[in-house]
């Protein structure tokens, strides 16, 4: 720092050399965030100071926010679930599935056994968590932080998690399931409703990691055929960003719990607030971005969000078209606008596409592919400029 300050137009100019850096919208095919809707970066900008960290003071923000996670659960099928806005998805499935363990370690059968075990000597066995081979890396944060085993299942054909793998990995030290509506890499939707089952047969939590699929599953012509929320009796949470489909501004998700002791066992006293108990894992919280998703959800409404995400499936079936003439063919059917491609030498087409063309596009593990996001920000004149350069990359390999 400067002793001292630089003038407004120095400071301007190295902003925008700054911005100048980044890259543009228009070149990115890889993120699942987009430019958020106008009315969203106008309430943002309004709302600039607002500390949810400490709402007795900002009680007009709060009151938006508790609009929100009424909106959301109706949406979702239960319009009394509890929970907050968090900073996307990483943080909803961390308190999640801390909420998961903090119950499963307070519960009589833990408690029980880590009696019996100390008479015995025996040491206890660590808590597992049964997530999705799909899932987002967030979770391995989550065992980490938690200090809970992540047991990892496996994927059918489909890249769906297999229901049979998920049971055989459950045990008594099982806190709970993971289900994802929406995987990250491939757009994919677990056999919720089985793993529902499950979770109410064995009595466990079942978290379902809609981050992404969230804003997009609800509004989709075929959405009967997938359902993922609170409608199914063993969903426990569900984690939904409004920073990604749903057009907010950054940072901005939600947490959603089935029941008011999931979301009072993340309890905090904060002594020295206005408000004297927390659930959140962040103290300071940006006002901003709940003042952004209030305004987008109700300026668009329902019919708005099924408008976007018809706009995005026509744009990804006009991609499959438009590749399958050049002989490329996704992994698996797209369920929503997340395509993954069988395409030969996926990171060197991934890198010449970025070098010699700009365009940012990334890749799926396993199988490899090569991972493209119909975001809101595509139009129909850049999917045929990206196939146009896909196509002359493939014929310089
Ligand atoms: C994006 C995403 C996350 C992580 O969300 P952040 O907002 O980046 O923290 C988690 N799960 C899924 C399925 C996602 O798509």
């Amino acid at each position: 720092m400067n002793e001292t300050g630089l003038s407004e137009e120095e400071i301007r100019s190295i902003l925008s050399d700054s911005k100048g850096k980044d890259l543009k919208y228009e070149r990115v095919l890889s993120s699942m965030c987009t430019y958020p809707h106008k009315i969203a970066v106008q309430a943002h900008m309004q709302f600039i100071e607002s500390n949810m960290g400490d709402f007795g003071l900002f009680r007009g923000t709060y009151n938006l926010e508790k609009e929100i996670l009424g909106s959301l659960g109706d949406l979702l099928h239960k319009a009394d679930a509890v929970g907050y806005m968090t900073t996307g998805g990483t943080e909803s499935n961390i308190q999640a599935i801390r909420s998961m363990r903090n119950l499963f370690l307070q519960s009589p059968e833990y408690q029980k056994s880590v009696n019996s075990n100390k008479k015995t000597h025996n040491k206890c066995s660590r808590p597992n968590l049964v997530v999705p081979d799909s899932a987002h890396f967030s979770f391995d944060k989550v065992s980490d932080i938690l200090d809970v085993e992540l047991r990892k299942a496996s994927l059918d054909d489909e890249l769906k998690v297999s229901v049979e793998s998920v049971k055989s990995l459950i045990d008594e030290n099982t806190i709970g399931l993971v289900a994802i509506a929406g995987s990250t890499e491939f757009g994919q939707v677990d056999p919720i409703k089985e793993l529902s089952d499950i979770a109410v047969e064995k009595n466990i939590f079942l978290h379902v990691d809609a981050a992404f699929g969230g804003f997009v599953l609800p509004f989709m012509k075929t959405s009967c055929e997938f359902d993922f929320d609170f409608k199914l009796p063993g969903v426990t949470s569900i984690a939904i960003d409004p920073h990604k489909m749903g057009l907010s501004t950054i940072p901005a998700g939600v947490l959603l719990f089935r029941d008011s002791h999931q979301l009072e066992s993340l309890k905090a006293d904060t002594p020295y607030l206005t408000v004297s108990t927390q659930y959140t894992l962040t103290g300071t919280r940006s006002g901003a971005a709940v003042a952004a998703t209030y305004a987008v959800m109700n300026y668009l409404g329902k019919e708005g969000y099924r408008k976007t995400v018809s706009r995005c499936m026509e744009l990804t079936d006009y991609l499959l078209d438009k590749l399958a003439e050049l002989d490329i063919h996704p992994l698996i059917k797209p369920v929503m606008n997340v395509v993954a491609l069988e395409v030969p030498e996926c990171d060197l087409v991934r890198s010449k596409l970025a070098k010699e063309f700009n365009w940012q596009v990334s890749i799926t593990q396993n199988p490899h592919g090569l991972r493209l996001v119909i975001m809101p920000h595509v139009s129909f004149e850049m999917i045929d400029s990206f196939v146009a350069d896909l196509k002359k990359v493939l014929n310089t390999l």
